[in-house]
């Protein structure tokens, strides 16, 4: 359930409140819209706690979330999420995009990749230290090295990085080298990997599992939210269905979905999302069209002979024509999804 605070209330009030509530073994998470302010109140909850708490101080009303997954919901939080990750901020106005290899290589291979993604105008390099791999045979990434190698590729360039962290045990190391924080499709429910991240308090980006239904996403999502840490967005990666031409198919429509239930930005991932390299430009396309906050995209100077994932990598000149078309398209579609007062939901 959720706490409305009455109009002019007191910062005593919502202070004692949050007290209360931490007494009782509840947790409060605020929310404070232009319109209202609202204390999310998670932990077990029963329905005579909305007589209780609607007596106390500065309470406007109790409403219960009818949704399971709740400081994720709309209801909780009516205005959107926008998360600043240096001069970045997604979730805003601009489509993001983010872009890099599948896995850190080699430090020629990451700074080549770094230059020529900043050069066509990506605001995020990408980049996996740590792989995860469906075959144990396959390349699993530099580890620590890899970080080394990102961390000088955004001295270089100034772009921020992302970088995804595979365990609980690695989540410290991580955080002191990206900006922002990746839990990968496979990890969707590493409960215990999605709390670690949520403790960090750093910007993360959850990535809905291949056999998700967009409910279990936003419940993973409750897991980092529920630490504390509200610089979240979520990531449309493609799911299993029974079609085999294509690695995944890529669910457009989980992103005017996700914009819906949730004020959390939605990130499209058309490299995973296809698994091939000329179906990534049309889905990035309608991805943006369906109103995505940012794009991830997989780059390689060389895919033909990338250490993974080279099938769905854009070379450099594709991935400079690719951002000349979602330019076009973000454009055109802005007026719909980012003007005032259009917005879809
Ligand atoms: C990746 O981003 O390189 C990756 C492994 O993605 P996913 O978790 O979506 O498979
Ligand atoms: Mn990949």
């Amino acid at each position: 359930m959720f706490i409305v605070m009455r109009k002019g209330y007191t910062e005593k009030e919502m202070a004692d409140i949050l007290d209360r509530l931490t007494q009782m073994g509840f947790t409060g998470h605020t929310s404070k819209g232009v319109e209202r302010t609202v204390i999310g109140v998670v932990g077990r909850t029963y329905p005579e706690l909305k007589d209780t708490l609607e007596m106390w101080p500065g309470v406007e009303e109790v409403v219960p979330i009818s949704k399971p997954y709740k400081l994720s919901s709309r209801e909780f939080q009516p205005h959107d999420t926008r998360i600043k990750v240096g001069d970045v901020t997604i979730g805003g106005e601009e489509v993001v995009v983010m872009a890099g290899p599948c896995a850190v290589e080699t430090e020629e291979q990451l700074l080549q990749t770094a230059r020529a993604v900043k050069a066509a105008g990506a605001n995020i390099l990408r980049g996996g230290a740590y792989k995860p791999s469906t075959s144990p045979y396959s390349f699993r990434g530099l580890g620590e090295e890899g970080l080394k190698l990102l961390d000088k590729a955004r001295q270089e360039t100034g772009l921020p990085i992302i970088t995804e962290v595979m365990t609980p045990q690695d989540v410290e190391l991580v955080a002191r080298y990206a900006d922002i924080l990746q839990v990968g499709a496979r990890n969707m429910q590493n409960f215990i990997l999605l709390e670690e991240v949520g403790k960090t308090q750093k910007p993360a980006m959850l990535k809905r599992g291949m056999s998700a239904t967009i409910q279990e996403w936003l419940l993973s999502a409750e897991y980092i939210l529920a630490q504390g840490n509200r610089q979240l967005m979520l990531c449309e990666r493609g799911i299993r269905t029974f079609e085999t031409y294509t690695r995944n198919t890529m669910d457009v429509s989980a992103i005017p979905i996700i914009e819906k239930l949730s004020h959390l930005p939605i990130i499209a991932d058309p490299s995973h999302g296809t698994g091939k390299w000329y179906l990534v430009a049309p889905l990035a396309l309608a991805a943006v069209a369906a109103g995505a906050d940012g794009l991830m995209i997989e780059v390689h100077p060389s895919p033909d002979n990338a250490l993974k994932d080279g099938a769905q990598s854009l070379t450099f000149e594709n991935f400079e024509r690719l951002m000349a078309q979602v330019g076009m398209v973000a454009t055109s579609v802005a007026p719909i999804y980012r003007g005032e007062g259009l917005k879809m939901n």
